[in-house]
């Protein structure tokens, strides 16, 4: 499969979710967790169990997950700049395409995810 990312779709994206997660983050501190993750057009896919493990996740350690996910966002869109977004952090093969919809700054593909969640 010969993968070819709309980069500026990604790029917009990220840089809405690095805004969003911001100001989220700022109209945190009384209603922690009411407006937290709404990943809406999220459709559940069997395959991305991360996803489900990950939103699970939110509820504790907010403040770390904010901190994880903007770094992350920060790596993709460095990512995008060396031409490597898309690529595992892990394993270099593609994250697939449906997974960075869900996740556009995903650095790992979904196996090398869950054999770290694994251990
Ligand atoms: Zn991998």
């Amino acid at each position: 499969m010969n993968q070819k990312l709309d980069l500026e779709k990604y790029k917009k994206q990220l840089i809405e979710e690095q805004e969003r997660i911001m100001l989220e983050h700022q109209a945190m501190g009384a209603n922690a967790s009411e407006e937290g993750y709404e990943l809406s057009d999220y459709d559940q896919h069997p395959a991305d169990a991360a996803t489900d493990t990950f939103m699970r996740t939110t509820d504790f350690a907010i403040d770390e997950n904010y901190k994880g996910i903007l770094e992350q966002i920060e790596e993709a869109l460095r990512k995008i700049e060396q031409g490597t977004y898309g690529k595992c952090d892990r394993c270099g093969k593609d994250i697939r395409p449906e997974r960075l919809r869900a996740i556009p700054y995903a650095t790992l593909c979904i196996d090398c995810q869950e054999s770290l969640e694994r251990r």
